[in-house]
């Protein structure tokens, strides 16, 4: 299933059409789409997506397509998790996942404006498959970490390098923290819609000029190893979000340095999952 949040309505998306939760449910389910990112929900759903004729009901429209998960209990991201970005940051491939927050505030909608603050000039992309948990999850063995998840969507983890490596302490959270740093969508896409899920293409393109292109395959840390690591000591919700880490390609890691601009476009695409734009503005 490809679901969304359009108008800040639970939404089935079927070829392109918007079936509204609520009301193709009777009432059996409510508009909230937080219910998306509960598996609990996902047999019902699956039953009102079979039983739809998507002419009865009207199109997705990008403009009215907010993020899947509008409210995420937590957010955490993971720090040089592919290991061709690891190199090209010069750091050594981590042991073991480095691990930070990202608050709820900067989420955004996959077709928002990021608003670039005033005088902030090394604020960078991140293209980034973001994993959406589904079920209470606590101490998952990697072989069952895919069954705790609602689904994945496509996220841009933006993130200030100034403000992200200012001495003495860096300080990520914040960085990568302030409001639309964080846009996701277009859909909550769920894990049996993926041929493939640890082997996802996944493209960074700025205002046309492609700056990052892998593959997911090239996590350090794939989504199994990630989710047992996680919830080992911390226990995931349905709705809880983890920014997976972003490829090679960074616009601080580049020579010259690419840094977003106001009047940038920043289109996040990850193969089977879907595509964002997001237009760079002043704010
Ligand atoms: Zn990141």
């Amino acid at each position: 299933m490809r679901l969304a949040n359009h108008d800040g309505r639970a939404t089935i998306v079927i070829e392109g059409r918007a079936v509204d939760v609520e009301r193709a449910s009777g009432g059996g389910l409510g508009s909230d789409p937080m219910l998306l990112s509960d598996l609990a929900n996902h047999a019902v759903l699956r039953d009102l997506a079979a039983a739809a004729k998507p002419a009865d009901w009207p199109a997705l429209e990008e403009a009215r397509i907010g993020p899947p998960v509008p409210r995420a209990g937590k957010g955490l991201g993971v720090a040089l998790n592919y290991r061709k970005h690891a190199a090209e940051t010069g750091r050594p491939a981590p042991d073991e996942p480095a691990l930070f927050g990202k608050t709820d505030n900067c989420v955004c909608g996959p077709f928002d404006p990021i608003l670039l603050p005033d005088g902030r000039d090394q604020v960078d992309y991140e293209a980034e498959l973001v994993i959406v948990f589904g079920r209470t999850a606590k101490r998952v063995a990697a072989a069952e970490a895919w069954s705790y998840l609602a689904g994945v969507t496509v996220g841009q983890d933006i993130s200030d390098r100034a403000e992200q490596n200012r001495p003495p302490v860096r300080q990520f959270t914040i960085a990568k923290s302030y409001d639309t740093f964080g846009p996701i969508g277009p859909c909550l896409v769920t894990v049996d819609e993926l041929d493939e899920p640890d082997a996802l293409s996944i493209e960074c393109i700025v205002s046309g000029e492609v700056l990052q292109s892998s593959n997911t395959a090239d996590l350090i840390f794939d989504v199994p190893a990630l989710v047992e690591w996680v919830t080992r000591y911390l226990t995931f919700e349905p709705g809880d979000l983890l920014w997976t880490g972003t490829p090679e390609g960074v616009g601080a890691a580049r020579s010259p340095q690419r840094f977003l601009r106001v009047g940038d476009v920043v289109e996040t695409v990850i193969g089977g999952v879907g595509t964002m734009r997001n237009p760079i503005i002043a704010g």
